[in-house]
């Protein structure tokens, strides 16, 4: 019998030896992942199984994700429009709604416009191939987040990554590479998702005047927690010059989609561009209502969206580490098994931290990532805080 006449036994192996073999790698590096049920209540906790557990693993900085008014206005929203929204938003998935969500990010943004996207991964790998292409380039931080990366390839730009947050290797990549191509995009994340520092900005926005390129930050963890809610651009005094704001809804909103945020031209190229806009049908309306009533809370500026990073620096303080600059604090131990025992040792007593391991952060940086939420109570804070201490943890 001939190699092809086996058929599923070709030379390359059956599916199901493919499978087993990529498997049983993952687990010998300690990289498999597995998918446990979690059942999310309001007030930071999770139930998993028989156990409950304090979560300082979630992203709905602000608790939005259970807030009656949210949760009304999405009910509200689905009786009166369904489910589903049917088509693409070019074809009848436009919901009226749309027009208000957009709104509601330009006028807290202080852009033109705004486009929504199905997520914030379908905003990345939808716009970025729309603004650059082959004869373009592309840097970016070399931590930017995975579908900013696929975003970047798909464009098929030439990808130049520098170090993270270092604007001087920038302007050198920038000074030896930039008259090659024609057009030129700088990638970053505002809040870096799993170190928790903030972008450079204005350096990032001095440099993209100086060399033609334009700045494009992802800022899936800054809206609603950091610039007063408004972003990592907002930070700053006087706020970053960001000609492209992208962004979530999915976090410290609290319901799901992402966007774009733009001049009124740009936002409409794109709508016209953007294959995982055109291509992908429209959020569900009840999710659109969500989100609009979450901006709202967010643009009325409310003391709680001060909460998430005074609580990570509280945690901070209490454990000796660098004052925190946003909610997210990583516990860097390195080494994947022994990130997986810290994670389960606090899991034991009750709090929720999950290891973060390669290919997610570099090889050799595997590590606690501790998410603060206004939903936290100081006194969960001082607890986490003693139960690292005490599992020296950061020894
Ligand atoms: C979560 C995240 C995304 C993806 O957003 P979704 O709406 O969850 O698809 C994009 N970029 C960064 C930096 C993120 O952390």
């Amino acid at each position: 019998m001939t190699t092809a006449m086996k058929g599923q036994h070709g030379p390359a192996g059956s599916l199901e030896e493919l499978a087993l073999s990529k498997l049983d790698s993952l687990q010998r590096s300690d990289r498999r992942r597995s998918l446990r049920t979690m059942s999310r209540r309001a007030g930071a906790i999770v139930n998993s199984g028989t156990a409950e557990l304090v979560s300082f693993a979630c992203n709905d900085y602000l608790g939005l994700s259970h807030e009656p008014d949210v949760i009304a206005a999405s009910i509200e929203a689905t009786r009166l429009y369904g489910v589903g929204a049917g088509a693409s938003r070019l074809i009848s998935g436009n919901h009226p709604l749309y027009e208000t969500l957009e709104r509601r990010l330009a006028e807290l943004k202080s852009t033109e416009d705004a486009i929504v996207f199905g997520s914030g991964y379908l905003a990345n790998v939808g716009v970025i191939p729309a603004l650059v292409g082959l004869r373009d380039m592309i840097c970016l931080d070399e931590l930017s987040h995975s579908c900013l990366l696929s975003g970047a390839q798909l464009s098929r730009s030439a990808l130049m990554p520098y170090r993270h947050n270092d604007a001087g290797h920038l302007e050198s990549i920038l000074e030896s590479q930039r008259s090659r191509h024609r057009r030129c995009l700088i990638l970053t994340e505002g809040v870096f998702s799993m170190d928790g520092d903030l972008a450079p900005l204005p350096e990032l926005a001095e440099l993209a005047a100086r060399y033609d390129a334009w700045l494009y930050c992802d800022d899936a963890h800054a809206l609603g927690v950091i610039g007063n809610g408004r972003g990592a651009a907002f930070a700053w005094t006087p706020p970053a010059h960001v000609p492209l704001q992208m962004g979530t809804l999915s976090k410290a909103a609290g319901a799901y989609g992402g966007y774009l945020c733009a001049t009124r031209a740009v936002c409409d190229f794109v709508r016209n561009r953007a294959r995982s806009l055109i291509y992908s049908t429209g959020l569900p309306p009840g999710t659109i209502a969500a989100a609009i009533k979450s901006l709202e809370i967010i643009a009325s500026g409310p003391a709680v969206l001060d909460r998430p990073l005074a609580l990570a620096r509280l945690f901070t303080r209490l454990t000796g580490l660098p004052d925190a600059v946003s909610p997210i604090v990583p516990l860097i131990i390195g080494d994947s098994r022994a990130t997986l025992e810290a994670s389960a040792a606090l899991e034991r007593r009750g709090m929720l931290v999950p290891a973060i391991r390669p290919p997610t952060v570099p090889a050799g940086t595997a590590r606690l990532r501790i998410a603060f939420s206004a939903m936290h109570g100081e006194d969960q804070v001082a607890e986490l805080a003693r139960h690292v201490r005490e599992l020296g943890i950061l020894a």
